[in-house]
């Protein structure tokens, strides 16, 4: 995972343009799997939006005086606003200013800008690099700067990655992440990385579930995506949002707006059963985030929640030059990862039984499922057989039970075993 972390990080990405393909690839590639690249035209009506044009870059600096590059796009693509204009023009510092961004209280960090929807151009520049300029300003330079963006702007088409991995049945596990920032690991490499990672353990399995993978850009794709595949919503009974997911924060679950959809009882417990190797916390929805908002809202309403460490805007390097290759290791991309690994379990060997002896409880001793003599190991599941037997109802999974009565899913999914063995349960 590092290492394609490490191959899609240089890249210039935005909600549109080549950056996003030339991932898309590489993403393709390492999952080894038949990721489609779809594209929608500029100017598509998708919902109350519209496919914005594509933006292509090639390079952007400014020149001083003498020529020399004091901003420089090719060194850092964050230098950049995101969809800026092009530009090819002389000006003071003061002008130039108006169009520079930096962060005053992070003084060596460089801030990421977008301007999507409104056509404008700017540089980001970390704060001590712009007192530099302001020192140097009329002192080795006659203050004329020569700003160059070299950036097209025009008709083109909004591209994203779609896998769908059929499995037995139709009923679809929908993943989401996006595609579209630039230069930084965990907002947002972190969630392809590590979706890709899952595609490519799961295009090798056979899967009660089908699965559904969109590598998209944030909230405009997810848009789109909607808006084209209403006929689809219907067989998806669950799915996630992954983004901000390798840094050293603690797992954290935002549930879908549904509040306890089978999915959301099947993280909790998978985070409930994995506390005491990970921290964790629940929250409930809230529409505010990344692509949840679309995959929620009152219209769509999926059983979709979003899994994170640290969410959006509660780290301090979010949306800056800091969140970097060192921000997000390799261990905590592993240790989501087996997280995630385990929610794909428990949806695999999830099951809804019927008692088929409803009326009062079953003679378990008759069936050698109670120890006569006494506490002998087989009677550690007698709890777990009660349980079971009485919520078996055809209503309740195991999942449910495991939550009603808080034990390890694993236990449940063995003595239910047993009562299937012994024709108490089908
Ligand atoms: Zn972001």
């Amino acid at each position: 995972m590092k290492n394609l972390l490490e191959k899609l990080f240089p890249i210039c990405r935005s909600i549109t343009g080549n950056g996003v393909r030339k991932s898309l690839d590489i993403i393709k590639e390492y999952t080894k799997t038949d990721l489609n690249i779809i594209e929608i035209p500029s100017g598509k009506k998708v919902y109350d939006w519209e496919i914005p044009k594509e933006w292509n870059i090639n390079t952007a600096w400014v020149k001083d005086s003498n020529g020399n590059k004091i901003i420089d796009f090719d060194l850092n693509n964050l230098h950049l606003v995101s969809y800026s204009i092009p530009i090819d023009d002389y000006m003071s510092l003061d002008e130039l200013k108006k169009h520079i961004h930096t962060i005053p209280d992070k003084p060596d960090w460089i801030p990421y800008r977008t301007s999507y929807y409104n056509e404008d151009w700017g540089f980001c520049i970390s704060h001590k690099h712009l007192e530099e300029l302001e020192v140097f300003d009329g002192v080795s330079n006659s203050g004329e700067y020569h700003v160059y963006i070299d950036s097209t702007l025009e008709q083109g088409n909004l591209s994203y990655g779609e896998l769908f991995l059929p499995g037995k049945s139709n009923e679809e596990i929908l993943l989401s992440t996006y595609i579209c920032h630039p230069s930084m690991a965990n907002d947002n490499l972190s969630g392809p990385v590590l979706l890709s990672e899952l595609a490519k353990n799961l295009a090798k399995e056979d899967l009660h579930y089908s699965y559904r993978f969109l590598f998209i850009p944030e909230t405009i794709g997810a848009i789109a995506w909607l808006s084209e595949n209403e006929n689809k919503l219907n067989n998806i009974v669950g799915g996630l949002v992954a983004t901000c997911i390798g840094d050293s924060g603690v797992i954290q679950y935002k549930r879908s707006r549904q509040i306890y959809s089978m999915i959301d009882n099947i993280v909790e417990r998978v985070l409930k059963d994995t506390a005491a190797i990970e921290e964790y916390d629940i929250k409930d929805f809230e529409p505010l985030g990344s692509d949840e908002r679309q995959f929620c809202s009152p219209g769509i309403n999926l059983p979709i929640g979003c899994l994170t460490r640290t969410p959006y805007g509660e780290f301090e390097e979010y949306h800056t030059s800091a969140d970097n290759l060192d921000f997000v290791t390799e261990y905590n991309l592993q240790a989501s990862f087996d997280i995630l690994k385990e929610i794909i379990y428990y949806l695999e060997y999830n099951k809804t039984y019927i008692n088929v002896n409803p009326k009062c409880e079953p003679n378990l001793g008759r069936r050698g499922l109670y120890d006569l003599i006494g506490a002998g190991d087989r009677n550690k599941s007698i709890p777990l057989y009660k349980w079971i037997l009485n919520y078996s109802d055809g209503k309740n999974s195991l999942i449910d039970i495991s939550n009603k009565c808080d034990i390890k899913f694993e236990h449940i999914l063995e003595a239910a075993k047993d009562l299937e063995m012994k024709d108490l349960i089908k």
